[in-house]
């Protein structure tokens, strides 16, 4: 396991922007420019994406073993954070980094994905069998309000992300019940009528 290898975008060793503790940010390379298709059809099929992570194409190599050196390495950060562009999208390679890091760490992991929760459930049960796991779900809408998010203890992007301890018997789901967000998710992406 220690000769895995994640192609990422990037490795922050200190971050202190997407949780309340300091982390560390693993960037990854791979997303289907969901949000963009989903929101702005009709300019995403004139080939004009605008996704703000499009920045991050050229990968880089990084076994689990220097990654995880490279984070208990540094006595500051508390977290390991995994963000875009899509970490759900490798997720074979992403549980195998959440095992990793668990034989090692029960520090908090904090993964970014862009799907909504019912879109990636499957995956949420299985990471749910892991300790201090916190997701945070939702399509990047630009132009909507910023929300403070209580979980990440930040301000998110979009007022229909929101993050959640996969761990926490008592979960939140911003102001709704999460039958009456998933609905509102299917509404605003044209699902239901
Ligand atoms: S999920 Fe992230 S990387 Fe993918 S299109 Fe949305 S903002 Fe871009």
């Amino acid at each position: 396991m220690d000769n895995n290898i994640w192609h990422l975008t990037g490795v922050m060793e200190e971050n202190f922007n997407d949780y309340k503790l300091p982390s560390m940010l693993i960037s990854t390379g791979f997303c289907d420019d969901k949000c963009s298709k989903d929101l702005f059809k009709s300019k995403y099929e004139r080939g004009c994406s605008l996704c703000h992570n499009d920045k991050l194409v050229e990968t880089t190599p990084y076994t689990f073993r220097e990654l995880l050196e490279t984070y208990t390495a540094n006595i500051i950060t508390k977290a390991l954070v995994i963000a875009g562009k899509e970490p759900m999208k490798e997720f074979y390679i992403l549980l195998e980094l959440v095992k990793y890091f668990r034989t090692l760490s029960s520090d908090d992991i904090v993964i970014y994905t862009g799907y909504n929760k019912f879109e990636v459930l499957d995956k949420i049960k299985e990471l749910e069998k892991f300790p201090n796991i916190i997701v945070k779900y939702g399509r990047w809408i630009p132009y909507t309000k910023k929300i403070y998010d209580e979980v990440l203890g930040i301000e998110l992007w979009s007022c229909n992300q929101y993050a959640e301890r996969l761990d926490n018997q008592n979960k939140k789901i911003g102001w709704y019940t999460e039958k009456e967000f998933e609905k509102s998710c299917k509404i605003l992406h044209g699902e239901v009528l």
